[in-house]
């Protein structure tokens, strides 16, 4: 085996395989990947997946990942013999709330790009899938390009395209541990070991699958996934698949039936069964095999008690399936392993605790080929082409890294994995993780509570109900899917705000401390606006990549000459955080803290803040001493205070910030000064529709890598005359012109409202999909942004917006809806 290799991967599944591949294809052959197993049916999830491709997603990034996977498998072939048959989907719907689901993953693959899917009938769905009993349904979602894929034959054709290119692959060789080197700003991998010698290497990616939490640890870098057992039964032949004739290793489409989250595949002259409708089975890490004698360490003893349910309801769809689902062979019967994350979402990206360490975990064979392609780009170009926050390996806060919760939310993921899942629908466990000081209150006002980066937030607050009486418009009666988590209380919430004044708790907001005697540099070098100003002053800034794609959307505060103030997202925080890390240079006098857990953060806005405010403030908060975008420091009783004049709500206001300690105390005395002023407290919903009149941008919905802040209409903020990461890529973005704008719409029927993702038509084709959208309650219009082709992104242009299979007619409108100059903000 070689001692030494630039890049080492770990594990030759399909993940880590594809991966090598990639690397190869731009020319980067200095690689081992190394596998514990056989290669390349090493005993990992890989080598006994059905190889079921399902491309419709929820996720436009893992749409499109699924959508490349199936090119590359479609790509390769072994000695002649193709990998890829696209055989199509159907997936079934045997409730009516499961065919009104279909309608909107129809719209997820319009947005997203997937051609030719429709709706069909049960006779349809039976044409194409002629074992199935129409009867048992009432309709089916059709994917014409979905299919499956021989997965080992995938790997092995890969392989021997990269090995091919000069990579190196040695099977039964277990990685056992890192040396790790001290640098300046964190410890860099320089070797592996394993248990054939050790190998030095400038990085390492970790593909390895389940066991991924287990060589993550050997490095301090968390993984945090667990290995979920799930049920797969190869059936006896079947009579009616004897007399097909061809290629039978797939002809008839692969189906779902995600109502009893079962799904099928044709194989030859059997199918396939597979079955999440029973308990998770999860095997902790200490618990895993590893190759050896006796069966793949994936494969764990079938349970055919979880297994009933499952043969009843495919018999009922699929009578030619009944009495063959118990195969004598127990070579047929598998509980195989794979695995499931916290959030669902794949775990990928250069660690931030160990530099040269990457990982690319909880991918399915859906995402794989995809996926690596992304992670390889990262590696080789320092951005990959689509945006990956949502995989992002280091936007875990540490409670969900701990394996109490890993185990958890794993499980519930496996049971969720078809259910149909409402965009506000919450958790039920585990619940008051984290607890802001102002949730004693909350409660007591009738909070309705969703889970928000761990913290508790009110959606709404069932107190301000009797704000909703005088309200008769339409959207008091708003009904079906868009009534879910929803209340006419947040409309209420959002009037009074513009009206009088609200309080907002805003403590999931990531408070960083960014300072030392380079932080002014530091910090101009990757802020696209101007840093360098008084101190006092608050900064909305982008933070770009190298192709100037918006990488964070922040504000940063001066608060001292060499100290800043850098408020983030509670869900983007930890993903910002690393991200900043990553960018101080060696030798660089930059500390970042991270104070979120020692302080609170409270929003006042309204037109009636600042009555609330001044006669509880030690400090003079006129326009004139505490003006827009400054903020300074003040006590409210014994509460010391720093308050920024800033509003996501588009109102007068400030974000104020003090010790966790005395929140309560704090809200106790505006809430007794603000009484008189009509002050409420208001939930997120009202947040969000407050923010979205106002047209400002949500990170990861509106803004993200793929675009730059000229497309997203963040121009304003960039400063061209000074240095900034990105600027090179911007100034020719802004010569060249951009092709999309990020457009305000509005419903032109003032009761249509969209819940956002839907597909944005015009002249008979999909040409976006919506980024966010909310009710304007202010205005009294449904509203919908999206990036629009240029020529498109112009006032009074005529577009419609698909929703659960209906168009809605929308007009683009000059933004922002509310208060365009500016002005309550300012007084
Ligand atoms: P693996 O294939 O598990 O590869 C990881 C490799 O790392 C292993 O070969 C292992 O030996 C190696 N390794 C681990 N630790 C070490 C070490 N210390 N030293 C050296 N090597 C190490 N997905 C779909 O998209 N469609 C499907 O139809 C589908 N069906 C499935 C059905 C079943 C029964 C199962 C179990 C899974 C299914 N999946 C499916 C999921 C899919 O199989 C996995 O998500 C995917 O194969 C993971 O690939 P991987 O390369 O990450 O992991």
């Amino acid at each position: 085996m070689r001692d030494r290799a630039q890049t080492v991967i770990v594990g030759a599944g399909v993940v880590g395989v594809s991966a090598a591949y990639h690397l190869s294809q731009m020319g980067v052959t200095d690689v081992l990947v190394l596998d514990q197993g056989p290669l390349f049916e090493t005993g990992g999830s890989t080598s006994h997946a059905p190889g079921i491709i399902f491309q419709t997603n929820g996720s436009r990034t893992m749409c499109r990942i699924a959508q490349d996977s199936v090119a590359v498998y479609d790509s390769v072939s072994l000695d002649g013999e193709r990998c890829w048959y696209g055989v199509g989907s159907l997936e079934l719907a045997t409730t009516p709330e499961r065919m009104q689901e279909l309608e909107r993953r129809q719209g997820y693959a319009r947005s997203y790009g997937i051609d030719g899917t429709g709706l069909l009938s049960p006779e349809e769905a039976a044409s194409r899938s002629p074992l199935l009993d129409p009867t048992t349904i009432l309709g089916a979602y059709w994917v014409p390009t979905d299919g499956a894929a021989k997965t080992v034959k995938v790997v092995a054709a890969l392989a021997r395209l990269a090995e091919a290119a000069g990579v190196g692959f040695e099977g039964g060789v277990t990685v056992t541990g890192f040396d790790l080197e001290e640098g300046p700003g964190a410890r860099r991998v320089r070797r592996v070991r394993t248990d054939h010698g050790d190998v030095e290497c400038e990085r390492v990616l970790i593909c390895a699958g389940f066991w991924g939490p287990t060589v993550g640890a050997m490095l301090g870098v968390p993984i945090p996934l667990v290995a979920v057992q799930h049920q797969l039964v190869w059936t006896d032949p079947v009579p009616e698949l004897e007399a097909l004739e061809g290629d039978t290793w797939a002809q008839y489409p692969v189906v779902r039936h995600q109502d009893m989250s079962l799904y099928f595949r044709h194989r030859e002259d059997h199918y396939g069964v597979g079955n999440y409708r029973h308990e998770p089975i999860v095997t902790p890490q200490a618990s895993l095999r590893r190759p050896g004698d006796g069966p793949m360490p994936s494969l764990m003893p079938w349970t055919p008690e979880d297994f009933d349910q499952c043969e009843r309801e495919t018999g009922r769809l699929f009578p030619a399936l009944k009495g063959r689902m118990r195969p004598e062979d127990p070579a047929r019967s598998l509980n195989g392993m794979f695995s499931f994350t916290p959030d669902g979402g794949s775990i990928v990206g250069e660690s931030a605790r160990v530099r040269g360490v990457w990982v690319c975990e909880a991918v399915w064979v859906t995402h794989a080929a995809g996926m690596a392609r992304q992670v390889v780009e990262w590696m080789e170009a320092g951005e990959p082409s689509y945006d990956l926050a949502e995989a992002d390996a280091n936007r875990f806060h540490p409670y969900q890294t701990t394996p109490a919760y890993v185990v958890q939310r794993g499980a519930q993921q496996y049971r969720e994995v078809y259910d149909i899942l409402h965009p506000l629908q919450q958790m039920s466990s585990p619940r008051n993780l984290r607890l802001s000081p102002f949730h004693p209150r909350l409660e007591e006002l009738g909070g309705r509570f969703f889970v928000g980066a761990g913290w508790e937030r009110p959606q709404w607050l069932e107190s301000n109900a009797p704000l909703v009486g005088g309200v008769t418009h339409e959207w008091a009666r708003r009904t079906g899917w868009a009534a879910q988590g929803w209340s006419p209380i947040v409309g209420a919430e959002h009037l009074a705000t513009r009206e009088a004044a609200a309080l907002f708790d805003l403590t999931p907001y990531v408070k960083l401390r960014v300072y030392g005697g380079d932080a002014v540099g530091f910090l101009e070098r990757v802020c696209a606006n101007r840093i360098d100003r008084p101190v006092g002053t608050v900064v909305y800034t982008s933070m770009l990549t190298s192709s100037g794609g918006i990488r964070c959307d922040l504000t940063v505060t001066r608060i001292d000459e060499d100290s800043f103030l850098v408020i983030t997202g509670g869900g983007s925080g930890m993903h910002d955080q690393a991200w900043l890390r990553r960018q101080v240079r060696d030798g660089e006098d930059v500390t970042i803290l991270d104070g979120t857990d020692r302080s609170f953060c409270l929003g006042l806005w309204g037109p009636r803040a600042r009555a609330v405010l001044a006669p509880v403030a030690d400090e003079d908060v006129s326009n004139d001493a505490l003006p827009y975008m400054t903020g300074r420091e003040l006590n409210v009783g014994e509460v010391p205070l720093f308050a920024q004049r800033i509003s996501y709500a588009g109102e007068l206001g400030w974000e104020l910030y003090g010790p966790i300690d005395m929140g309560r105390g704090l809200w106790d005395l505006l809430w007794a000064s603000g009484r008189e002023h009509g002050l409420i407290a208001g939930g997120m919903g009202a947040f969000d529709s407050l923010r979205v009149e106002k047209g400002f941008r949500l990170w990861g919905q509106d803004i993200h890598t793929e675009h730059s802040p000229l497309e997203a209409g963040l121009g304003w903020a960039v400063r061209w005359d000074k240095d900034f990461q990105g600027k090179e890529a911007l100034e020719a973005a802004r010569e060249r012109g951009v092709a999309e704008r990020l457009a305000c719409m509005t419903f032109d029927d003032d009761r249509t409202v969209v819940m956002g993702k839907e597909p944005i038509w015009h002249g008979g084709r999909v040409v976006s999909y919506v980024t966010s959208a909310a009710y304007g309650y202010s205005v009294g219009r449904g509203i919908v942004y999206g990036y629009l082709p240029v020529d498109l992104a112009t006032e009074g242009a005529a577009v419609e917006v698909e929703y659960f299979g209906e168009r809605y007619a929308a007009t683009v409108t000059a933004e922002p809806l509310w208060d365009p100059k500016g002005e309550r903000l300012r007084t």
